[in-house]
This record gives structure tokens, sequence and C-alpha cells, in this order.
């Protein structure tokens, strides 16, 4: 085939479709799909995929390609395909889904180098001054020097010089020198016989390589041997050694002799939950599973002996946890288990690191990969399962383009390999359960732990009353004295409050009224730069009342508390107990998480006082009390999944006490303490929470009723996003067909971010065929002025953030 289909590093709608490209002759045997060449663009010369082989071309005079980056393929046909189904599904570029797929050093990384083509010493002389006796340079050393345009042209046409294309990434492998017997052992013998006695040296190094079954590093074998590499090199020369280049791995969680462990006999509940997926395995059917099970219930074993079963068919298994659970504890659990056939992706990772782990995955030197969301795109071949712990976690959205969900993506895969996908999860998404009730998914229930122990006693505390009773404090009295016994009994507290929804939603203190919309059913917002409360889904607004229209009081504030004032509070009440606090602000550091972490482990603090992120996978023995220090910041957000955020987080925090002998307890503080949300949090009923939610959504058309897509539309010029804002509604009501709704134009509860002007549309539909051609509409219509950066328009669908 002469003809490659080439997607090119230009994110531009024209520029979408694969563009045709000429394989020069002596490039026919390695441009092939899935590598990265370099072809002219117009004036430049840019970066891009080659997707497709043709014989057959539109157009008669194709430019060639350049060069070659890759030798080979470093995406698979599969993940090629992926990439047009990725840009369909989230209407991104197909550029942006293809580079989505692969580790961020592969990212449009390409340096440009000069390459010297002649003799140096017969060079001009502005030249030799550049080079410094380099023979291979970075092209900035050249543009920064006086050399000008039209004389580098020139060098390149006299062929002293040639500009090369690098990617960044290619240099990130670590290579070592390793020597090689070059020779078989009896030949060595003969020559140590022969060999004169004064070559002490190269007569040690033959010695020492003769005990050698494989490869030795030069850096090992001077070392052993106090020596330098001339005897080594003479040896070589003998033609009886090789000097050969070895990749070394940088493994962040090198596996030091960690004792494996053994499958464990299932309990009943676990058998019942693992068969079907068994089942799957065998007989290769697709099949999505979701795994209800609660806190404790030994999902973990089940996704292991299932990644057994897939690896003894010679299968692989990607399996996917929230960024913030990937702790070693967590990844230690696989390794343990599977060895070093285990990689790991995370974001803690250099970008070398995580360059290092893909690639053990690309040249099949691990079959199990345990990573974040991207870790869905590992370039495996035979997948046997996927499986998405904690599958309600908002981190397996991707924000950025590609707006992807890493669950859509592994329905996806698993579908073209024909192997299950398992969403594990104590309290799924009303999305997954309402498809699991429906027959879609394949409903697993584990109900019980797997020691039977009890869930810890939970206690809600009607913070209205405290402040009756004349307690202007944090901490409830309820609270203040458990917190006491657990001091003195040498136990230890964990103290959760949810910053997010910090001073946004107001809040009555005396009678516990929040101000919500009037037609959505949602906490109003409150907006600093006019002082009034506005509803964003529908654009209703009303002036901030003095008094609660409840109950007149004027104890009417918005609400939220820092983390950082809970600590001076509990210094001030609690002075002899020793705290960690952990937020954003003490785990910024590479590490610092575990590290803290570590130290309330090894017992040097009594209370771990937190944000949302140590609610999850915590597990020390020696915490007996959990206490929720506002249950309600997260309750009245701006956002119809509220509620259900509020139950997942509060049932998951509640998880982490009393997980081992100690029998735990937990204490939620809380202003609206009859909201369902706190209330079967509290007695750990998934089903009636369920079934509550559910009638909100109907009546609301909130999912799983209706699909969302949101459209974001920011703009400098405030008239000018207004403008586009109505357009945008205009074309979508023309272009949507079928049971669909529009809402807004409408502000986004932050109007104005980093000086630009924020308006959103909302679409609710019940078929995607419905509105595509309508978004498409509008993606196109906006092209040039979003190309040219004025204006910012993005479609999200299935969307997680309204502000
Ligand atoms: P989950 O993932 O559902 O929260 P885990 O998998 O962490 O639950 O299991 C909780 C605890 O029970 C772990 O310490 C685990 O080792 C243990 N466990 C799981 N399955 C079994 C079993 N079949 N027999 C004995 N212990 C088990
Ligand atoms: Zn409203
Ligand atoms: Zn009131």
């Amino acid at each position: 085939m002469r003809i490659a289909k080439v997607v090119v590093d230009v994110a531009a709608s024209p520029m979408d479709s694969a563009l045709d490209y000429e394989i020069p002759n002596h490039l026919l045997d390695i441009v092939q799909p899935g590598v990265r060449v370099i072809v002219p663009l117009g004036p430049r010369k840019v970066m891009g995929f080659v997707v497709d082989l043709s014989n057959h071309s539109e157009f008669d005079r194709l430019k060639p390609i350049q060069e070659v980056m890759d030798y080979t393929p470093i995406l698979t046909e599969e993940l090629l395909n992926l990439s047009s189904w990725l840009r369909k599904e989230t209407l991104c570029f197909r550029i942006s889904a293809l580079q989505a797929m692969l580790p961020a050093v592969f990212k449009a990384s390409y340096d440009k180098e000069v390459w010297i083509m002649d003799e140096l010493d017969s060079l001009p002389k502005p030249l030799q001054e550049v080079a410094e006796g380099r023979e291979v340079f970075p092209f900035s050393d050249l543009s920064d020097s006086h050399i000008t345009d039209s004389q580098v042209k020139q060098y390149i046409k006299e062929q002293l010089i040639d500009i090369k294309y690098v990617v960044k990434g290619k240099n990130r492998v670590k290579t070592y020198t390793a020597v090689e017997k070059a020779v078989d052992d009896m030949h060595i013998l003969e020559e140590l016989e022969n060999m004169s006695l004064q070559a002490k040296k190269q007569r040690e190094v033959l010695t020492y390589m003769l005990h050698q079954e494989e490869s030795v590093f030069l850096k090992d074998l001077t070392n052993d041997l106090n020596t330098t590499r001339a005897p080594v090199e003479s040896l070589v020369k003998k033609g009886l050694l090789t000097l050969v280049k070895k990749e070394v791995y940088r493994d962040p969680f090198e596996t030091k002799n960690q004792s494996p462990t053994e499958p464990l006999p299932l309990t009943k509940l676990q058998q019942k939950a693992i068969e079907p997926i068994l089942d799957s395995i065998n007989e290769t059917y697709y099949q999505t599973f979701l795994l209800h099970g609660v806190t404790g219930s030994g999902k973990t074993e089940v996704y292991l002996q299932s990644i057994q079963r897939v690896l003894d068919l010679g299968k692989e298994a990607i399996v996917l946890v929230p960024e913030i659970a990937l702790t070693p504890q967590m990844v230690s659990r696989f390794k343990a288990r599977f060895g070093s056939d285990v990689a790991v992706l995370h974001s803690g990772l250099s970008q070398g690191e995580k360059y290092d782990e893909w690639r053990k995955i690309h040249r099949k030197e691990v079959r199990v990969v345990v990573g974040a969301r991207s870790a869905i795109f590992a370039p495996f071949e035979n997948i046997g399962i996927i499986i998405i712990d904690e599958e309600h976690e908002q981190t397996y959205k991707q924000e950025d383009y590609p707006k992807y969900h890493a669950r859509e993506v592994a329905k996806k895969r698993a579908s073209e390999h024909q192997c299950p996908v398992v969403l594990g999860s104590a309290t799924p998404t009303l999305e997954s359960y309402a498809r699991a009730l429906k027959g879609v998914y394949h409903l697993l229930e584990l109900t019980e732990r797997v020691n039977e122990q009890a869930m810890p006693e939970v206690e809600i505390v009607d913070m209205r009353k405290e402040l009756l009773h004349g307690n202007r404090s944090m901490f409830s009295d309820q609270l203040t004295e458990k917190i006491n016994e657990r001091l003195d009994r040498n136990e230890q507290v964990v103290l959760m409050l949810n910053r997010r929804g910090y001073s946004t939603f107001v809040m009555c203190r005396e009678c516990g009224e929040t101000i919500t919309c009037d037609h959505c059913d949602i906490s109003m917002t409150y907006h600093q730069q006019h002082h009034k409360l506005k509803c964003h889904y529908c654009s209703d607004e009303r002036p901030m009342p003095n008094i609660c229209p409840n109950c007149e009081s004027d104890a009417i504030r918005f609400f939220g508390t820092g983390t950082q004032k809970v600590e001076e509070a509990l210094n001030l009440q609690f002075p002899d107990a020793r705290v960690i606090r952990m937020d954003v602000d003490t785990t910024s550091r590479k590490g610092a998480h575990e590290k803290l972490l570590q130290k309330f482990g090894n017992r040097e603090a009594d209370v771990l006082l937190g944000t949302q992120m140590i609610a999850k996978g915590l597990d020390f023995e020696n915490v007996t009390l959990v206490g929720v220090i506002a249950a309600d910041s997260m309750l009245h957000l701006p956002d119809f999944r509220a509620s259900e955020k509020s139950f997942q987080l509060l049932t998951q925090v509640s998880g982490r006490a009393g997980r081992h002998e100690l029998p735990g307890e937990v204490v939620i503080q809380t202003y609206s303490p009859e909201h369902y949300s706190v209330e079967y949090a509290s007695q750990y009923d998934y089903e009636s929470f369920f079934n509550r939610e559910m009638q909100v959504r109907r009546q609301f058309q909130y999912p799983p009723y209706y699909y969302l897509a949101l459209i974001n539309i920011s703009h400098e010029n405030h008239v000018e996003a207004v403008q586009v804002a109505n357009e945008v509604a205009t074309i979508i009501s023309k272009h949507t067909t079928g049971n669909c709704q529009l809402m807004g134009p409408t502000p986004s509860p932050m109007l104005r971010i980093k000086d630009r002007y924020r308006y959103q549309c909302m679409l609710k539909y019940k078929r995607r065929e419905d509105v595509n051609g309508a978004l498409e509409e509008v993606l196109k219509h906006f092209q040039k002025q979003i190309n040219q950066n004025q204006l910012q328009l993005t479609v999200d669908f299935e969307p997680y953030h309204f502000m």
C-alpha cells in the first residue's frame, strides 16, 4: 500500500479527518497503522498518527511522509478503532482521543534536533561556533544564534546539517551497558589457558564472566572486580565478549520480597457472586456485572480470584481504582497475589515512570494493570476482564477533552474482547443500580461483612438543638464526650469535614431552613458579587434575605467551615489530643498523603482530621470513632447529585470505624437530621435510599430517567458570551428531535473565572440520536471563533460539574 491516512496533531475541525500522504519507498516496510510519523502540513511539519493504509486517494498529488517516529505500532488496531468511537461519543477531536490513550510523554512532545552531516572542521565558522564540537544539538541553539533562517535553509541544501524530530520520551528510557559472552564457555576456557599471565585484569574478567548465566551490567562488573572498562573492551576487540544496551525500568513499587498470598476459601456469598463472572470468562461473552457489596464484604477477593481465572486462560486484566485508593496498601494486595505480573499506573508517578509501566504492558511483560482512569486504555490485546472498583467515584469521568467516562470505555472494550466488566461498590450510582434492576447489568450482591461483624452504630446529632441549649462550638456534646472517651482509652478518632460547597449555600442556624429554587428543588447559590441568590439550572434569582423566611430568625448565614478552623477548635477544646490534618493544603507535596497516613497508622496521633479524602479505603484497627462535623455541607450543593453524594460519603466514612476487633461508633452532626440521605445512610439502607432518590429524579427529570449534556460557553467579552449562549440555544432548539428539553441559557454559578464570562445550557434527552446533530451543528457553527481562542465552547455528556 502506497498511501497512509494520517491524523495530524492539529486540533481543528477541517483537520479532523485523516489526511492522505504518500509513503516513500524506503519507508514502505515501516509505515503501518498505529505508528507516528512526521508529515508536512502547509509550511509546517507536524506529528501525526497513521490510522489506516490504502492504495487509493481522491487527491492526485500527495506529499510524502517525512519520517517515521515509531518502528513498532504504539496503538493497536482495536485502540485505533476505539479512538473514532471515542470521538463520536464525546464529540472531541480524533487527535485528542488518540493522545488520551497514550502516556503523556508521547503527547506531541517531539523536539527538533540539528544533526551535523559533514566533518565538523569543514563547517562554516558561524555553524562551528554553535555546534561547539557536538554532532547533535538542540534546534533551539541554532534558532537562538545569529544564523538566519535563509542561512539554515542553505546549510540544509548543502547537506551540511539535517533537522530531525525526536520524541522527548525517547530518551526517557534508562539504558545501561551490559556485558555478554560472545562465545561458548569451552572457547573461553581455551582462551584463558593461552592468555599471557601479564593480562591479569583480562583474565579476571573472563573468569568472572565464566560464572555468569546471563549478561551483567558493566557497572556491576567493574565494581565487583575493582577495575575499569579497559580490559572489557580489549576482550570485546578479541571477539570474546560483547557490549549491549539493556533497559532498566524504574520500579516505584519495588517488590521487596513481598510474601505472596494464596486465594482464600470463598464464603458462600462470595462463591455465589463469583460464579456468573467466571462463567462469562470461561464462555467468553460480554456482560457487565454490578457487584453491590457492603464495605468489608470481600469484593476485592472476588476480583482477585476472577483475575486468577483470566490469567490461567492466558489472558489479561485491567483493574481501575480511584486515584486516592492507589496507596501502597491497595497496590500490594494485587502485587502480593500476582507478583511481577502487575503494572501500576497512577498520577503520583513521574512521566518517565508512567512511560516505563506503559512499556511493560506494551511489550507484554505484565498481564495485570492496576491504575487510575486512563489505565482503561492499556494496550493489551487479549483482555479477559475489566474491573472498576468503587464505580460510583467521579474520578472515572475525565473533565478535560476527551470528556469520557471510563465505565463506558470499559464496556466498549469488553464487548470487543467478549469478556466481563465488573463494577463494584457499596453505594452504586443510581444509573448503574437502575440498569442492574432492569437486567441490563447482572446484579450480584454481597450483603454481609466477611467476618460477620456488625456495621458501626450511627448516631445523628441535631445541631439546631445544640445551638438552642447554648452550645455554639463546632462539636456537639455527644461528639465531645465520645472523643474524650477515645483519648482516655488510647483509641483513635477520624473526623471528616467536607470543604466542598464552602460558603456557597445559605442556611438558617436556628431552624435548619435552606433556600431552594421554586422550580428545581435545588439549593440556590450565593453570588457574592451582587449579594443575591441564584438557581443556575433555571436562572431564577432573588435577593439574599436578612431573616429566615421560615422562622424569621436573623441567624441566617452562608455556610461553611474550613479544616483549619476545626483544627484550631480541636486544639482549644482537647489540648492533649495530637491532631493530623489532611486536606489539599497539607497533602500537595508528593508522598505527603502516604506519610500522614503512616504516622496515623503508627499511632503518632489521636485524631485524623480531613476532608472527604479520608473517607476512602483507610483501614486502621485502632479507629473506633468516626465523626462527621457538618453533613450539611454536601447536602445542599447546587447539584442534582447532592443527595446521592452525601449518602455515598456518609456510608463510606462510617465504614472506617470498627473494622477489626474493637467495635466502632459514628456520630453525624447535621442541621438536617430528617434528610433521607442522612437517615438512610445511618441505617446502611441503600435500597430505601435508592427508591426515595429515584422518585426525586423522576419528578425533576434527571438521570437515570434522562441523559444530560451540558454546554459550557465562555468569552472575555460579556456581551459576546450572552449572544453566543442565546445563539447556541436557538441552534439546539432548531435541530433537536424527539423527547428533549433545553434548560437555559443561564449564567454559570461562577459567572466570571479568569476574566472570562461563563454561561451554560443544559440539554435533557432520552436518545443520543435526538441531540447529536444539534450539538455537532453548534460546534461546527462556532468552530472558527473557537479556533481563534476567543470563544470557549465545550459539550460535556454525563456531566458532573455544574459550577
Ligand atoms: P471490600 O473490598 O468489600 O471492602 P475486602 O475485600 O477488603 O472487602 O475484605 C475485607 C476483609 O475480609 C479483608 O481483610 C479480606 O482479606 C478479608 N476476606 C475477604 N474474603 C475472605 C474470605 N473468603 N475468607 C476470609 N477472609 C476474607
Ligand atoms: Zn431553578
Ligand atoms: Zn429559620
